[in-house]
């Protein structure tokens, strides 16, 4: 199937023109869900200069079949990272910044307290950023996700990916309702902070199934919806099943608002972190 791609999703890109940040990051040894997950929307998102960073390394524990993270032995934490990331944030003069992570279950707090140490050194070096973290499950364990609590990001993004039906071909180490239960307990804890969380479709979920996401993500206050086209990285990843029209996703937005989310981002381009700085300021207009 994706030897067909539908033209809505034939899009003519200008690499050079995100050539500038590219080198920057690099030169600073930093990673990008952008490059490593090969997003649809680099060149855009780099021309604004907005990025998606990734911290704890490059490699992930575990084995998501729809991801191109690669998947080997975890890297070394590199302590200089926060103070790196908050640096380059400063040099793009970026004003909301999204932070993500490899998962990490081979560290005890799942790296939950490096992501606190990257939102710190944000804070030092950019007194007016927002900042919105995309993480892990931290294997359902409070006390990991309270270490990034306590740092009052504005948002916490956790994806819930697809239905749960196809967790064990697409997630098979993630539990549905362990991340449910994760964008639950965030609102409990501090009210304040606005949660967020996606799906992909195409990967073979039904109609029914993507709208009883969408009441279980209400059902714990999620606050805002992303929902994109899965697009497989290679041969080896799991296979494309559908292309959703966009007219579809049209009527998937229409239907999750009417359910309660604030904000739903909704289009087979669309990413977690896709014009998340707009995406913030409508919220802080709400
Ligand atoms: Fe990076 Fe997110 Fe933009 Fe994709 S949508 S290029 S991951 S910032
Ligand atoms: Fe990719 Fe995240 Fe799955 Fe790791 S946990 S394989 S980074 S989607």
């Amino acid at each position: 199937m994706d030897e067909k791609r539908p033209d809505w999703l034939k899009i003519k890109v200008n690499v050079s023109k995100s050539q500038e940040v590219t080198d920057m990051l690099r030169s600073l040894s930093l990673n990008t869900v952008c490059e490593q997950a090969n997003c649809p929307n680099k060149v855009e998102c780099f021309t604004k200069k907005t990025a998606t960073f990734m911290i704890l390394g490059n490699n992930c524990t575990r084995n998501c079949t729809f991801c191109n993270v690669e998947k080997l032995t975890p890297s070394l934490i590199d302590i200089e990272e926060p103070k790196k990331i908050a640096l380059a944030i400063k040099d793009m003069s970026m004003k909301h910044v999204v932070i993500t992570s490899v998962t990490r279950d081979d560290l005890d707090d799942g790296g939950s307290s490096h992501f606190a140490k990257v939102i710190d050194e944000i804070r030092k070096y950019n007194s007016s950023v927002t900042v919105e973290v995309l993480i892990p499950d931290f294997q359902g364990d409070e006390k990991s996700l309270l270490n990034v609590i306590n740092q009052k990001p504005e948002i916490i993004n956790h994806n819930v990916e697809t239905v749960p039906r196809l967790y064990s071909e697409v997630r098979p180490m993630a539990i549905y309702q362990r991340s449910l239960e994760l964008l639950d307990r965030v609102k409990k804890h501090d009210k304040s902070i606005i949660t967020k969380s996606g799906i992909m479709l195409g990967l073979g979920e039904e109609h029914y199934e993507v709208i009883r996401i969408f009441q279980d993500l209400r059902d714990v206050n999620c606050d805002v919806l992303t929902i994109g086209q899965y697009l497989a990285p290679s041969k080896t990843h799991h296979p494309v099943i559908d292309y959703i029209h966009p007219n579809a996703f049209d009527e998937y937005k229409a239907e999750a608002l009417e359910l309660g989310f604030k904000y739903v981002a909704s289009s087979p381009f669309v990413r977690s972190s896709y014009n998340a700085f707009e995406a913030m300021n409508i919220l802080n207009e709400t």
